[in-house]
C-alpha cells in the first residue's frame, strides 16, 4: 500500500503573532509540493490566527483533554481546539509524558477524544536512553502501542510518530537501520491490533530531523514523513524537509 509523506511540524512552547509570516512561509512550501501532506502544531494562542494562513497546510494542537467539557481549569477540548481552527492534534508526546506524567493511557483516551470530533492525532511513542541501552527499545514501544493506539485506528485519521525520547532536541538520532528496525516492528504490532488498517496507518520518525538528515531518514524503508521540533520552528529550516520528501 501507498501512504502519502507527511512532514509535521511540532512548534512547542514558541511563537508568538508574529511567527504567522513563517506560518504563511510554510504554507506556501506546501502548496508548492501538493504531493507531500504538511502540518504544523502551534501553541493554542496562533491556532486560529494560523488557521487563516494556512491554505493546504494542516494546522494542529499539541494537546487535547480526553472530556468535551467540564471542571478542568487550563485545559484544551477537542470541540475547542476545532473552534479555533485545529484540525489535528499530536498526543503522547513524551514532553507530556515526562513533564505531565502522561501515560500511554491518557494518550489512547485523547485520541479517542480528538477522533469523536473529527481531529486526526498523531500519537507518540518512543524509548528513553536507558531502555535502548538496557536492550529493551522494542519491548517498550510495542507495550506503548498496545496500551495506546485506539482500536479503530486507520489511516485516514491516525499517524504513529516513533519519537526516541534521547534523539529529541539534542543532535542524536538512531542509525536508519535501527529506526526502520522500530518502525517494521511498530507496523507489526499495529497489525496485530486493527488487522490490515495498520498498513494504512503512516508512521513517522522524530528527534533531531534536520533538513541535512531528512532525505536519508524518509528513504528509510518503513518511514511514512517526519515529526519536526526545532527545525520547524522557521520556514528556511522547514522547507528543506519538506522537498526532502516530496
Ligand atoms: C519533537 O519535539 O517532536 C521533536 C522531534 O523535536 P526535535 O526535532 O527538536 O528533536
Amino acid at each position: 500500500m501507498t501512504r502519502r509523506k507527511l512532514v509535521a511540524g511540532n512548534w512547542k512552547m514558541h511563537g508568538l503573532r508574529d511567527a504567522v509570516r513563517e506560518v504563511e512561509a510554510i504554507a506556501a512550501a506546501a502548496a508548492a509540493h501538493p504531493d507531500v501532506d504538511v502540518a504544523l502544531y502551534v501553541p493554542t494562542t496562533l491556532l486560529a490566527l494560523a488557521a487563516e494562513h494556512a491554505g493546504t497546510l494542516a494546522i494542529g494542537a499539541q494537546d487535547v483533554h480526553e472530556r468535551d467539557s467540564g471542571a478542568h481549569t487550563g485545559c484544551i477540548s477537542a470541540p475547542m481546539l476545532r473552534e479555533a481552527g485545529a484540525t489535528t492534534v499530536i498526543v503522547g508526546h513524551s514532553e507530556r509524558r515526562a513533564d505531565q506524567n502522561e501515560t500511554s493511557h491518557d494518550a489512547w483516551a485523547k485520541a479517542a477524544a480528538a477522533r469523536r470530533h473529527g481531529l486526526s492525532v498523531i500519537l507518540c511513542c518512543g524509548e528513553t536512553e536507558a531502555e535502548r541501552d538496557a536492550g529493551r527499545a522494542e519491548r517498550v514501544v510495542q507495550a506503548q502501542i498496545e496500551k495506546s493506539v485506539p482500536e479503530d485506528a486507520s489511516g485516514d485519521w491516525f499517524t504513529l510518530a516513533y519519537e526516541p525520547r534521547w534523539a529529541i532536541g539534542t543532535g542524536r538520532t538512531p542509525t536508519v537501520e535501527e529506526i526502520a528496525a522500530i518502525h517494521a516492528i511498530a507496523r507489526a504490532k499495529m497489525r496485530q491490533m486493527v488487522g490490515e488498517a495498520a498498513d494504512g496507518i503512516r508512521i513517522l520518525y522524530g528527534g533531531s530531523v534536520t533538513g541535512a538528515n531528512a532525505g536519508t531518514i524518509l528513504a528509510a524503508p518503513h518511514v511514512d514523513g517526519a515529526l519536526v521540533g526545532g527545525a520547524s520552528l522557521t520556514a528556511e529550516k522547514f522547507v528543506p524537509i519538506i522537498e526532502a520528501a516530496a
